[in-house]
């Protein structure tokens, strides 16, 4: 059995009376559940299970503090006393260099990949830059994949398509479908027993209010969990998506919002997930022990 978690940047569960909830513009076969109606169930007998943010902490949730929990199950917003926007400081990277999941993950003997391929520029920039999910990789010095990757169909890129890095003139990448990025992370999942996905423009777009581009973007993740869910063998497999905080789900407002967000469970240890997570604190902890699940049962 492998797993793959998908982190998706600021998208929570809102309203369905809400018109500027990109969801109930663009009926998405998967992001079906609404904080009042809809369906917890979603195509590829996906289970959507919301999810709690807030980490016990007053304040809106944000993103260092929102993905240091969901990638080490530490509570890094009690740590700080508040929620921590952007990138980790260097406690949060301390707790992720102790805790992340690939590490836990490694010390129990299994193999873990970072699906995005990374630009050489990306290091140029300062470390206080960098993602929780590089420093996740450094923990358990998990190989990164770069631009090559992407054009051998071994990697991912942030934006799923490719568009972005050849409209920044990041690199030279052919554009790819969402879709073909999807069956990617299928193939990825046959050849490691963790794979990690992350894909931050969800909540830009949220910031920005930008209902055309949200639209597309939801239509684009649609495209690339079908993509993923029809070439993986889902009796064998489990996926799960999940998110740090609300933000895309509601453009009224350019703030992050205090939404639970979705984790969506898909395959073969879906009903685990569901009797396990209810905050983001449970997500690396029923990952590992899911693991452990498996082997013993
Ligand atoms: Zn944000």
């Amino acid at each position: 059995m492998s797993i793959a978690l998908l982190f998706l940047d600021g998208v929570g569960i809102g309203s369905i009376k809400n018109e500027l909830n990109p969801f109930t513009q663009f009926q998405s076969k998967y992001f079906t559940l609404f904080s009042d109606g809809g369906n917890s169930r979603c195509a590829y007998d996906g289970i959507i299970i919301p999810t709690n943010p807030f980490l016990d902490v007053e304040g809106l949730p944000q993103s260092a503090t929102g993905q240091t929990a969901i990638f080490t199950g530490i509570n890094a917003s009690k740590e700080m006393g508040r929620h921590v926007s952007g990138f980790p400081t260097p406690t949060l990277r301390k707790i992720i260099a102790e805790h992340s999941i690939m590490l836990q993950l490694k010390k129990i003997g299994l193999k873990s990949t970072f699906a995005n391929g990374y630009t050489p520029q990306y290091f140029e920039r300062s470390q206080q830059f960098w993602s929780a999910s590089t420093w996740v990789m450094k923990a358990a010095e998990v190989p990164f994949r770069w631009l090559d990757d992407i054009n051998n169909d071994k990697a991912v890129s942030p934006d799923l398509t490719n568009e972005f890095i050849v409209q920044r003139g990041l690199g030279n990448v052919q554009i790819r479908t969402a879709k073909k990025a999807g069956e990617i992370i299928g193939t990825l999942l046959e050849e490691n027993d963790f794979v990690l996905y992350e894909h931050p423009f969800s909540d830009k777009i949220g910031h920005e209010k930008n209902m055309e581009a949200a639209i597309d973007d939801i239509k684009k993740l649609d495209g690339f969990l079908a993509g993923l869910l029809s070439s993986t063998d889902l009796s064998k497999h489990t996926i799960l998506l999940t998110s740090d905080h609300g933000n895309i789900e509601d453009l009224s407002i350019d703030t992050h919002t205090k939404n639970n967000v979705p984790t969506i469970v898909w395959g073969k240890q879906r009903e685990y997930l569901v009797s396990k997570i209810s905050s983001l604190l449970d997500i690396t902890p029923t990952i590992v022990s899911s693991f452990q699940f498996s082997v013993s049962g």
